[in-house]
């Protein structure tokens, strides 16, 4: 079945190279003025003007934009989605002055959500996230990744990316999963690192490779967390076991993340707060894309933030993606992410948005399906309730994607 969005008064295409955006190309939207898409079995046939829409289409139930913004669905390229409970708790011990290791000792913290994790039947987990995912379908989000990493234990990380699959048929959102067993070194393996590390190389990555449970492996390489040396391991060991690779990197201090992460070919690297400018640049030669997450620093009020303008400046492709967890940053609300990178990660309009569409798309590997109108790649768009793409960040914190379609079928409202 054909459907067909006519009349978009502004219609960003992201059209292009169908590569990483940096420099010039991170500029350009590909606008097109009143424009239309046609949409068969799910994929994107014709974009163009209105005026030249092909003539005859059998079956064709048409979406009227009224003149209004249209751009592609938008892509959540990192996000810790599946968890369950609340830790409001602890936000409100944050907000009375408590720091991070008074809440640790009160039992907060990534292992407070690993036991309401094991604790919650599958059933509730999933209509948690369901429910979250949802919420992020309604803000324009039509692709996101979604890690592991609350399990902490072989069988409750294979339980969790056996979740994530399963929400795959619950929402229409198209959901990557990322393994992230190195998320944190549970409190019970605290005086065996080496044991954990072990856990994670010779038990979890064979059984999530063999089962095909995720398409990426993660690590969150930090002091606190895990070595450099300890996540070359890891990652490694997913690279041979044909994963593809992410690092959580140079988040709280100057640790090496963004180094091993170009030294490694890391698909992207993610947060780079305190990458230095060398950083970057090797990772900008490795061919990997930097992923601002400014809604975590928000959460922790921060007044550092990724250098966005650097990255940009040295022709790094950026991405911005929510960074939704229970922790620190609890918000599916991916286009005031563009509005964070902008304000504080100084990216132009333009970069932010090719952040959360083609370089987002990219930083999940998916650069030829989606992140951009084009013929070929899968119907997923946002027709916005503005006629101006600088609404998004302008206009925060609302509801500006009025109807979103996910493979060509209307998913929201
Ligand atoms: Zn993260």
């Amino acid at each position: 079945m054909n459907v067909v969005v006519r009349h978009a008064g502004v219609l960003v295409t992201c059209a292009g190279d169908w590569r990483p955006r940096a420099g010039a190309a991170a500029h350009d939207l590909g606008i097109v003025t009143d424009g239309a898409v046609v949409m068969e079995r799910g994929r994107i046939v014709w974009v163009g003007r209105d005026t030249d829409v092909p003539a005859g289409l059998p079956d064709s139930p048409e979406v009227d934009a009224a003149r209004r913004l249209v751009t592609p669905g938008l892509v959540d390229c990192h996000t810790h989605a599946l968890f369950a409970g609340s830790r409001a708790g602890e936000f409100a011990m944050r907000v009375c002055g408590s720091t991070y290791e008074e809440i640790m000792a009160q039992g907060g913290g990534i292992s407070a959500s690993a036991r309401m994790l094991r604790e919650a039947p599958d059933a509730d987990i999933l209509e948690q996230t369901a429910g979250r995912l949802w919420r992020m379908l309604r803000f324009g989000t039509t692709t996101c990744e979604i890690k592991s990493g609350y399990g902490l234990s072989t069988e409750q990380e294979v339980r969790s990316l056996r979740l994530i699959q399963q929400l795959r048929s619950r929402v229409p959102i198209r959901v990557v999963p990322t393994f992230l067993g190195a998320h944190a070194i549970p409190p019970e393996w605290r005086y065996d690192r080496e044991g954990f590390v072990r856990q994670v190389t010779e038990e979890m990555i064979p059984q999530v490779a063999r089962e095909e449970l995720a398409r990426f492996c993660d690590v969150f390489c930090e002091h606190g967390a895990f070595s450099v040396e300890e996540s070359r391991r890891i990652l490694e060991t997913a690279r041979a076991h044909g994963m593809d690779l992410k690092i959580h990197a140079d988040e709280l201090a100057s640790s090496g993340g963004t180094r091993l992460g170009a030294e490694l070919g890391v698909c992207s690297a993610d947060h780079l707060l305190c990458a230095t400018r060398g950083d970057l640049e090797a990772l900008r030669d490795s061919g990997a894309i930097a992923v601002m997450l400014p809604g975590t620093c928000l959460g922790l009020a921060k007044t550092r933030y990724a250098p966005g303008r650097l990255m940009a400046e040295i022709g790094l492709p950026v991405a911005v993606a929510s960074d939704l967890n229970p922790g620190n940053c609890y918000c599916e609300n991916l286009p005031l992410m563009v509005t964070l990178a902008c304000l504080y990660g100084g990216l132009s309009l333009e970069q932010a948005l090719v952040g959360v569409t083609i370089n987002a798309a990219h930083a999940l590997r998916l650069g030829d399906e989606v992140g951009s109108l084009e013929p070929g790649k899968r119907g997923d768009l946002v027709i916005w309730e503005c006629d101006d793409y600088r609404d998004i960040a302008y206009h925060f914190g609302v509801q500006l994607a009025s109807i979103v379609i996910a493979g060509g079928v209307v998913a929201a409202p």
